[in-house]
């Protein structure tokens, strides 16, 4: 008999005795091919090491990479086990029986590959460092209307849109808004209270940026999203969305809360190194409720890593490393709470 399973892509063949119902051999009718596509990563810009490119330039052949698109089902669809570009309107949508999505951004269909491979990459690097819990599977529109991604944590869809520079183009933005999908796959609802969203944005830029602090030379490595903020027309060699080495606000600088987060957690990639910070920044979620501040999330980072000194993977110095990273930010992660020896702006202000 042929059984289909609750997932359109899960289909088996199961040989039953039909004297005994002793299943006598089942195989799977999906066949999980390996397509190839070209991306950018995480932007031409840096591909081409040329700060100055713009969106309305012709991009040449040498800012994409070739990649492999893996686990693609049988329908000639980007349909994966971690994301599938199916809530992109038919209209737009690619489809390649053979396996060959390498199409330029010229072809729509480019975005959706750019959506399916840094999606999928992140995930299975999630699992990688032992992060299973954070496993969740999106469907991506990477040909949206209007302006500006977001993900809808009840239908698990991100929208990319097409204002502006296509955020499909900014690996970035894909993997920031896949960020969110993650943190709410832990802890639902995380960042749609008032104290939380700086914490679940400046969480979600890190995640982004996490991911290509390798291929980025020089000036780019402080901040993300380049390739959107030259597009949104802002200024810069390179101009970034958002930067990572914010560290108000006791320089006297406004506080502008979601970089204050995301530089606290790029400032334990700094201390720790990328998989101990990656492994800080997805782990603190288990212990920070849905509408937890600052004061939560750095009590929580102090949890996380005490589990990683149990474990022996973290040494015992770590945490004063952490408490002190925090400390000279205006932020007591023993106690979690703001100091109260510093003249710390009210919360929330500016995200
Ligand atoms: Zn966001």
């Amino acid at each position: 008999m042929d059984l289909a399973g609750a997932d359109p892509a899960d289909r088996w063949r199961v040989y039953v005795d039909v004297v005994t119902g002793r299943v006598i051999h089942s195989e799977e009718q999906v066949l999980r091919a390996t397509g190839s596509g070209l991306i950018f990563s995480p932007n031409p810009m840096v591909a081409l090491g040329a700060p100055g490119l713009s969106p309305a330039d012709p991009i040449p052949s040498e800012a994409y990479r070739e990649v492999a698109l893996l686990d693609l089902d049988d329908s000639g669809f980007l349909t994966g086990p971690w994301v599938t570009t199916e809530a992109t309107s038919a209209a737009a949508r690619i489809r390649r029986p053979s396996g060959d999505f390498r199409v330029t951004r010229e072809n729509t269909g480019f975005r959706e590959v750019m959506a399916y491979y840094h999606i999928d990459t992140a995930q299975r690097y999630l699992q990688s460092i032992g992060m299973a819990h954070a496993a969740v599977r999106v469907s991506v529109d990477a040909s949206g209307s209007g302006s500006g991604a977001f993900f809808d944590p009840n239908t698990l869809v991100v929208t990319l849109s097409t204002g502006g520079t296509p955020d499909a183009e900014d690996a970035e933005v894909i993997l920031h808004e896949y960020g969110h999908a993650v943190q709410n796959a832990i802890v639902f609802g995380f960042g749609q209270a008032a104290a939380s969203r700086p914490l679940a944005e400046g969480t979600a830029d890190y995640f982004a940026a996490t991911f290509f602090d390798g291929v980025k030379g020089g000036a780019f490595r402080r901040g993300l999203g380049s390739w959107e903020a030259a597009g949104d027309g802002q200024t810069g060699s390179p101009p970034f969305s958002r930067v990572l080495d914010f560290h108000g606000p006791l320089g006297g600088q406004p506080l502008r809360l979601t970089e204050f987060w995301s530089g606290c957690l790029w400032s334990l990639r700094e201390l720790f190194g990328r998989t101990r910070a990656d492994t800080l920044a997805v782990g603190f979620l288990s212990f920070v409720p849905h509408d937890g501040g600052l004061a939560d999330g750095a009590i929580s980072l102090v949890a996380v890593n005490r589990l990683l000194i149990a474990a022996g993977t973290a040494d015992r110095d770590s945490e004063a490393a952490i408490v002190e990273m925090f400390w000279e930010r205006g932020v007591d992660a023993r106690q979690g709470s703001i100091r109260s020896d510093v003249d710390f702006p009210p919360l929330p202000a500016v995200i």
